[in-house]
């Protein structure tokens, strides 16, 4: 399988060779090596960021539907090839293709039209103050650096490139070294779409490119996706030159299933929050609380329902649960699942599994201290607890450093929302899990993150406002 690009890099308008160490990309279900990229030198980061500033301020000055016209005709162009890109998300991925058919570049579209479509609604605000008055208004903030995880490159780029352009911003994007190819697709989208050239760049590189692109003087804002200590590394960085941070970070997040909740759709919920993407995804609920009456039929009906997940071959469309993205990941899983039985929790089902796959994986009989329940594992393993009361599982959902997401499952509306309120959480959802639709903002509080993607929300975390106080008469001056 090949899935070569023209060139590395995409900086001002065109693919460009890298001049960094070469970077192998490797399909994560044969570990075959589809593609060679190679890394940008930190004279090529320079570039693209200066490109950026230089192309940022004409791209400003254009009224904004006109750039939200880019935005939507792009949307259009995946939509049209989102079996062709799908795909390429698989092979980069290792994800199954029947979930990147339908969750991957459908969602990097729907935020593209949604933000598109937002461009006319992008106004200020008059503030009437007696004979005086003032209004505000909303500025882009110049040149974004967005850096991606590996388990949604090609959303991750679009979530972060979408209301980032609207406003009148530059972005340039570094995807993770292990999933460089989706985001190079979207430079070439955006370009075919009408995007000037400089206003969306690929660096492709490790951690150290991530920094010198944080680093640079032009940027005045960065988005990263990524680990917790990940992210204090990044916040920090930017603070030195006081710029603008979203930090979508981790979680270790609570789904909550009281006795009355429908069984069905908790054991669904929770294998979707749990295993969906191999696991690999931040807002997963793998702490799942099960109140005392519902407990024993969940976990029941969860194993027999595991025991079926069809795992295989990803670009089989039958195929449900895939590899996990590399070794080194699959490597740090394995690790988590034997600390999990070494501290005494027991594998109802799955287990460490073999090579690339790891599969659904249940921990009963664990306890809140131990690391399977406190620590972040980004892969297929789900750990169950029993709880007994309401104020009793809000204190242990709620005992961690994370905050990114949540979940309750109950038939008691009242007690739904009554729970939620008190969950530290940025993201809940009350009968359902996971879902992320681009009108609804998501992202953390605690360690899990600063600021939120999607909705109209994320515009004001690409902008700044400008206050403008109009003085209709003279000045009254005491001297
Ligand atoms: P990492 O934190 O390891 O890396 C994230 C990105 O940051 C990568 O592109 C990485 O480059 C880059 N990077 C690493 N060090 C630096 C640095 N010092 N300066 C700038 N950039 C740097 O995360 P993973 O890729 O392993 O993704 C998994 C993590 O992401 C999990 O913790 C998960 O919870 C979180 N995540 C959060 C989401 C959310 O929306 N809240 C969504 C998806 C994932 P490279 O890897 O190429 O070296």
């Amino acid at each position: 399988m090949n899935a070569q690009p023209a060139a590395s890099l995409f900086i001002d308008g065109r693919p460009v060779e890298g001049e960094g160490v070469v970077l192998p990309v490797h399909y994560p279900y044969t570990g075959e090596e589809i593609a060679s990229l190679r890394e940008a030198s930190t004279g090529q980061v320079a570039r693209a960021c200066a490109a950026a500033a230089a192309a940022q301020p004409a791209w400003a000055a254009l009224p904004p539907v006109e750039r939200g016209r880019v935005l939507v005709r792009a949307a259009a162009i995946i939509r049209a090839r989102n079996a062709e890109l799908s795909r390429l998300e698989t092979l980069d991925t290792g994800k199954p293709i029947q979930e990147t058919l339908v969750a991957d570049w459908e969602s990097g579209a729907a935020a593209l039209e949604f933000f598109g479509g937002l461009a006319a609604g992008l106004t200020g605000q008059m503030i009437p103050l007696g004979r005086d008055w003032a209004y505000t208004i909303r500025e882009p903030l110049g040149v974004c650096a967005g850096i991606g995880a590996w388990n949604y490159p090609s959303q991750i780029a679009c979530w972060k490139t979408a209301p980032a352009l609207v406003m009148g911003n530059a972005m340039v994007f570094k995807p993770s070294e292990e999933t460089p190819l989706g985001a190079l697709k979207l430079a070439g989208i955006l370009a075919e779409a009408g995007l000037p050239a400089g206003l969306f760049s690929v660096l492709q590189g490790r951690g150290a490119v991530g920094a010198a692109l944080v680093s640079d003087p032009h940027v005045a804002k960065v988005s990263l996706t990524g680990s917790v200590p990940t992210g204090r590394r990044v916040y920090a960085a930017a603070a030195e030159g006081m710029r603008h941070v979203t930090m979508e970070l981790g979680g270790k997040s609570p789904l909550i299933v009281f006795d009355d909740a429908s069984l069905e759709d908790a054991v669904g919920a929770a294998m979707l929050a749990n295993f969906y993407s191999s696991g690999q995804i931040c807002s997963n609920g793998t702490r799942v609380f099960l109140q005392d009456g519902i407990r024993e039929a969940f976990l029941d009906q969860l194993a027999e329902r595991v025991r079926n997940v069809k795992i295989g071959d990803p670009l089989d469309p039958e195929t449900q649960h895939g590899p996990i993205v590399s070794p080194a990941q699959a490597g740090r899983i394995r690790a988590a699942i034997a600390a999990g039985e070494a501290e005494g929790a027991r594998i109802l089902c799955g287990g460490p599994g073999e090579g690339a796959f790891i599969p659904p994986t249940v921990f009963t009989g664990a306890r809140d201290d131990m690391t399977i329940t406190r620590d972040e594992i980004f892969g297929p393993v789900m750990t169950t607890l029993g709880f007994t009361d309401e104020d009793e599982v809000i204190r242990r959902a709620n005992a961690t450093g994370f905050g990114l997401a949540a979940g309750v499952f109950t038939r008691d509306l009242a007690r739904g929302h009554r729970v939620v309120a008190r969950l530290e959480a940025g993201t809940c959802w009350i009968n359902a899990y996971n879902l992320t639709p681009v009108e609804m903002p998501f992202g953390g509080v605690k360690q899990s993150g600063i600021g939120r993607e999607n909705s109209a929300a994320a515009i004001e975390h690409y902008s700044q406002l400008k206050s403008v106080y109009v003085g209709m008469g003279g000045v009254d001056a005491p001297y």
